[in-house]
């Protein structure tokens, strides 16, 4: 396993959608293995998306249960998702977004409150994902970075909810 270099906007392989991936063979899994760790030497990260590191694939990772708010909701844990297509959504709410490409910038985003997603799993096998709350608003994170848009698409008023991140030491 490796931990794979960040793309950072504007890099141009953020803003390409993803090819689908042909399943998961052993190839796409040692790929989801480097991606694994890439996302947990983030601290605090909760998901990550292959695009992120440069690799234009339709392949996401979220894991909000370390997380302060995520750990508290119910949650799947570790999610791994190839091929994620969203089923049905709904529900509104407003929470405050980073991403690890994005590193200088938050925001508050809107998102929907649920989601069902259809993917491959960690596996190669079928699942069908039922999420809420602050997971559902990380999958749609991610989700988005594999057709190209970032949080910052997604903020509608720039003076009010765009936020410069404080460096920490
Ligand atoms: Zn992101």
């Amino acid at each position: 396993m490796a931990v794979l270099p960040i793309r950072v906007f504007p890099d141009p392989v953020l803003k390409e959608k993803a090819a689908p991936v042909e399943g998961v063979t052993p190839e796409v899994s040692a790929f989801i293995d480097d991606l694994l760790e890439t996302m947990r030497n983030s601290p605090g990260g909760v998901g990550i998306a292959a695009p992120q590191v440069g690799i234009s694939r339709r392949i996401i990772i979220v894991d909000v249960s370390a997380h302060r708010r995520g750990g508290q909701e119910p949650n799947h844990g570790l999610l791994v998702l190839a091929n994620p297509e969203v089923l049905a959504m709904g529900g509104k709410q407003v929470v405050r977004e980073g991403c690890m490409s994005v590193p200088d910038y938050t925001a508050n985003v809107q998102r929907a409150q649920w989601v069902l997603v259809d993917a491959l799993g960690r596996d190669g096998e079928r699942v069908i994902v039922e999420s809420i709350g602050f997971e559902a608003v990380a999958i749609q994170h991610e989700m988005d970075h594999l057709d190209g848009i970032l949080f910052l698409d997604r903020v509608v008023s720039i003076k009010n909810d765009l936020f410069r991140r404080k460096k920490y030491r």
